[in-house]
Order: structure tokens, then sequence, then C-alpha cells
């Protein structure tokens, strides 16, 4: 048995971000400057349309969506079951009841036939998540909410598009994590999109405080009025700088991504009661947060025989997520949970490993993967 070194998630930081760090500490701007600004317009060139406003953390973004919208007791807010627990925090915090909804077992997504039998008339919003950057089809997602607003958690979906339209800018507004292993990372930091300019002006205002002007906009410092309640999610300066450097990166991050997602899906595929969670149609264009691999079959109970094996061959893995949110104790003790209702996200939680496929490896690393998986499970259907 050989080992090689094949992490599951490396951030790629160069010296681009380390001088870019130095610029901004060796100047005396560190917080809503010039860097959050050009981090906000380079993101929304990115996407190739809307509007973007910097935050703390894609958990802030998702909770600033829930007090925008004025969701609170007494409202229900539709919720995949299959995300990270964040997504619903952001409701539960608010004091409405999350309504969870099982996920698809060929993408992740929510189930949209079952999304349309959960709406009622208490249902003042409707979360979703693109999962492990595999987007929904936010067509029909629009189609079945009608008037209800849709917030869409775009994490691990950066440089997602559904028919051309880059995902944050179908719904009321669209939230990004820049966490170290996702897409592109700030350490911390999040960001808000939509394709409305007033709503993303009404949020970056309530993310900082609700004070009516900005440092810029005062015509004497530190004079200023409040018409609302706010809240502080900004961004620092130190982390929109780094992120400036990131975005340049972000062609190369999708291409490596594409080519090692598909040899790496091509060859596990090829493995008997593998397999790989994809977008089912070409319009669904997804950017390959990592592979989703389902075992089916025998091997289902394996799994964490599985990742052990691998783990001890080098192999980083990792499992999004590693229960339904109704499973997760502090939500079943409030909410009660029954498996009947969540098959498709039990299947994942319970069966899947996410193996890499970031740009910090290249197709050798995933012909490792395949070899080391084909090795595993062949020893396990031997023994
Ligand atoms: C990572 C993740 C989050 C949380 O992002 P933070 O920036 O750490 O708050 C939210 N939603 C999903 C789907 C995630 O994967």
């Amino acid at each position: 048995m050989s080992t090689t070194d094949i992490p599951f998630g490396r951030p790629w930081i160069t010296d681009d971000e380390r001088d870019a760090v130095m610029q901004v500490l060796n100047g005396h701007i560190l917080t809503h400057g010039p860097n959050c600004t050009a981090f906000e317009d380079g993101f929304r060139a990115m996407m190739g349309d809307g509007h973007a406003t910097s935050t703390s953390s894609c958990m802030a973004s998702l909770h600033l969506c829930s007090i925008d919208l004025g969701v609170g007791p007494g409202d229900e807010v539709i919720v995949p079951a299959m995300t990270h627990v964040a997504t619903v925090h952001a409701v539960e915090l608010t004091g409405a009841t999350p309504v969870f909804v099982d996920c698809e077992l060929t993408s992740g997504n929510m189930d949209l036939d079952a999304l349309g039998a959960a709406i009622t008339p208490r249902t003042k919003a409707i979360s979703v998540v693109h999962y492990a950057a595999i987007p929904c089809d936010m067509v029909r997602v629009m189609d079945i909410a009608g008037d209800i607003p849709v917030i869409e958690d775009c994490a691990l979906a950066l440089g997602a598009r559904v028919d051309g339209r880059h995902v944050g800018l179908w719904g009321h507004a669209g939230c990004y994590s820049f966490y170290p292993v996702k897409h592109i990372t700030t350490g911390e930091g999040g960001m808000l999109v939509s394709k409305n300019a007033d709503t993303v002006a009404r949020i970056a205002r309530f993310r900082a405080f609700n004070v009516d002007r900005t440092h810029t906009e005062r015509k004497i410092p530190g004079i200023y009025d409040v018409t609302g309640v706010g809240m502080n999610y900004r961004m620092s300066e130190m982390q929109a700088a780094i992120g400036c450097q990131q975005l340049k990166k972000v062609p190369d991050i999708l291409a490596q991504r594409r080519t090692n997602f598909t040899a790496l899906k091509a060859g596990l595929d090829a493995i008997e009661n593998v397999r790989v969670l994809d977008s089912a149609e070409e319009r669904l264009q997804s950017t390959h947060y990592c592979a989703v691999t389902l075992l089916e079959g025998p091997l289902a109970a394996r799994r964490d025989d599985i990742i052990v094996a691998l783990n001890a061959r080098g192999i980083g893995t990792s499992v999004y997520y590693p229960h339904p949110i109704p499973r997760l104790t502090y939500y079943r003790d409030k909410y009660g949970y029954n498996p009947a209702d969540f098959p498709g996200a039990i299947a994942i939680s319970d069966h899947a490993i996410a193996l890499p496929c970031g740009p910090h490896l290249d197709v050798g690393g995933m012909t490792a993967i395949t070899a080391a998986m084909r090795e595993i499970v062949l020893g396990l259907t031997r023994s």
C-alpha cells in the first residue's frame, strides 16, 4: 500500500495575497474602505451582472436576508434538510419555524416536487442551497415560489450558472462564503448579492449599523444619523485585499476543478456501486466543489471503513453534510425528527464520501484517488 498526500482542501495563497495584506497594514484604512469596494466590484464583474456587498461570513449574509425579509415568529421558512446548519440557523435565530424538505439523490439539491407540497399560507420565504456547486434549477424554483421570496445559499457554488445566469441572481438575494476550503477564501468572509440594486443597498446599510451615510458620504467627519436598527456584519480591508487577489485566480480555479472533476467522475463511475453526484442537465452548470460519491448496494454500509482506508493512504475526505439538519440534536429536540421524511438526505449523510477535486490537485491526483478506491472496494467485496 502506497501513501500519497492528497488533502481534501487547501487555500491557494501566494505572494499576491501576502503583498496585498501588507499594503493594507502599511496604510491606515483597516475596514470598510477601498479594498472592500474593489472586492465587491470585482465580484459583480465575475458574476457578469447584479450587485454585491461584502459581509463577515455566509452565515451573516443569510441572517441579513432573513432580517431584510422581515421573517419572524409565526412565519415558516422552507429550508433544505441537506445543507450546512448555517442555512437553518439564519431562520431559527429570527423566531420563525424552519420547514425541512428532502433532497434528490442525483444532485443533493432540494426535491422540487416536495418543495411545492411544503408551501402553506404561513410560508414567508424559501431558502435553497446549491449543493456542492451543483446548481438548483432556479427556473423551476422561481416558478414554484411565485410571490414567495427565495434566498439562495451559494456558499459552495461560486461560478455556478443556470441558463448562463450566475447563481445568487435569481431570487431575493444570494449568499457566498470565503471560508478557507471554499472556492476562494478571505480567511472568514462572505458576500451578499442580488439582481436588485435597492436590496443590496438596503442590506449593506443594515450590515453597517444602519447609519445613513458612509465615511466617504459624510460632509463633516463623525456626523451621521440612524434611521433603523442594524448590525456590524462588515468585512475588513485585510480580508477584502485577499479577496481581490483571489478573484484573479477564479478562471484558473474553475478550469482546474472542471478538469479534475471530469477525470475523477469518469474513474469512480466505472466502479460498481459507486456513483458521483452531478448536474442532470448541461444548462445547470456546476463548478465542482468536490465529488460527492454515493456508495450503493453492499458498499453503503461500509462507508466509514472506506473513509478510514482512504485516509490511511493519505487521501483527504469530508462529509457534506454529516446529518440531515432535522437529525441534529438541537433541531431534533425542538421540532422532532421522522427519518421517513428524509430518505435522500439520510443516504447522502450516511452513505456518501466527499472526495477532493480542488485546484491544489491535478489529474494525477484524481488517478490516485480512483486507484485507491478501486483497491479498497475490491478488498471489501472479497472479505
Ligand atoms: C460553509 C457553508 C456555510 C457557512 O459559511 P460561513 O462563511 O462559514 O458562514 C453556509 N452554507 C453552506 C451551504 C456552506 O457550505
